[in-house]
């Protein structure tokens, strides 16, 4: 769908850079979040354009979900979060992602969705700025994930 976000982002996958696109998948693709306050978090986009998990075929949804785990795993053996955060929302753009979220001990709100404090910081630039800086660039961030998940086996598309 041409007016997608996400739909846009795959038809210029060639073009993101290496910060950004953390891994292609054969049934998703990988991106570095900005809220690198939550180190190492991600969103792994399903390729096909579907606003629900129902309408994948049973085949891409597992392989999707697989996908989605393994970039999870990556996540958790690189960062060792206390927990992660898996979050499939849609309800700002209709293309299936999820939100991959590693929750810190240093996390002030570690009982609340990120959702809320997010939400503050895209209204107070002093939060946004606390909220998008971690002790890595992304690229190192994206680096560290994209190394992991080659340990692990992951697939890439052709
Ligand atoms: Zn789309």
């Amino acid at each position: 769908m041409s007016n997608c976000f996400f739909c846009q982002k795959l038809n210029s996958l060639s073009s993101l850079t290496k910060e950004e696109l953390v891994w292609n998948f054969p049934n998703s693709f990988v991106l570095l979040g900005k809220w690198q306050f939550y180190q190492g978090y991600c969103i792994v986009v399903a390729k096909q354009h579907e606003r629900e998990l129902n309408a994948l075929s049973s085949d891409i949804r597992h392989a999707y979900f697989d996908e989605m785990c393994l970039v999870a795993k990556a996540i958790e053996q690189v960062f060792q979060p206390l927990k992660l955060n898996y979050e499939l929302l849609g309800n700002q753009v209709p293309h299936l992602h999820w939100h991959l979220f590693p929750r810190y001990q240093l996390d002030p709100e570690t009982l609340m969705p990120v959702w809320l404090r997010l939400d503050r910081a895209d209204k107070n630039p002093e939060e946004h700025l606390h909220c998008t800086t971690s002790t890595l660039t992304p690229l190192q961030t994206s680096d560290l994930l994209r190394n992991c998940l080659e340990k692990l086996g992951a697939k890439k598309d052709a």
